[in-house]
């Protein structure tokens, strides 16, 4: 996506070769005209898939979700994280390891809004190793309902996630693809390069 590139180069910050800092547009201050425009690109490649529900994680997913959300008009879920938990019933719990923060949290979403005939779209902000994503399709799946796909806003395609989830059987859509930050500097994988 050509206007999400664009504002990665102009704005991203790298903060080290694993790292992109984007506080100016989606992790801190967020950008909501471009948000609209992930959303209907998201919109756009998983309309074929009969979208019932939008699955993120809070916080930074949360304006690429609901933005996708709003264009499928379906509702949009975002999983809560919490140090730790004692067992209940009435919530989905997976943990899941956090590539920023270096730590497990514990992910939660009520067993109020995902049920067995629920077509799930999964979005996050970022994708390193898949974590995130693969926590929230355990979510999904442990609700019985079908994970349609996982759409990411900046893939960094020089890290495990995309593999990994493919490998797990799962349509997964980046609408940029870093392929490395390597030298201070972003650059984009082949197919993106203008
Ligand atoms: P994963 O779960 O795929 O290993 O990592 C993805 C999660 O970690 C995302 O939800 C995102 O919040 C965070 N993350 C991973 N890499 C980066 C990065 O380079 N920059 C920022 N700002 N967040 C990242």
């Amino acid at each position: 996506m050509k206007l999400l590139q664009d504002k990665v180069l102009s704005e991203g910050i790298v903060l080290s070769e694993k790292v992109l800092k984007v506080d100016s547009f989606l992790n801190h201050q967020m950008d909501p005209v471009l948000m609209k425009e992930v959303g209907k690109e998201f919109a756009r490649l998983f309309e074929a898939e009969g979208i019932t529900k939008v699955l993120t994680i809070e916080s930074s997913g949360i304006a690429p979700a609901i933005m996708a959300a709003l264009e499928l008009e379906v509702p949009m879920i975002f999983a809560r994280k919490q140090k730790s938990l004692t067992l209940r019933e009435d919530i989905y719990v997976e943990k899941v390891y956090s590539f920023t923060k270096e730590q497990s949290n514990d992910v939660t979403v009520s067993k109020k809004f995902l049920f067995p005939n629920d077509r799930v779209l999964i979005i996050d902000d970022f994708l390193a190793h898949g974590e995130a994503a693969l926590g929230l399709a355990r979510i999904a799946e442990q609700a019985g309902a079908t994970v349609a796909g996982i759409g990411i806003v900046i893939e960094k395609s020089f890290q495990s996630g995309a593999q990994r989830i493919k490998e797990a059987g799962y349509r997964v859509e980046s609408l940029v693809r870093i392929a490395s930050l390597a030298d201070g500097k972003v650059t984009f994988a082949t197919e993106e390069t203008v």
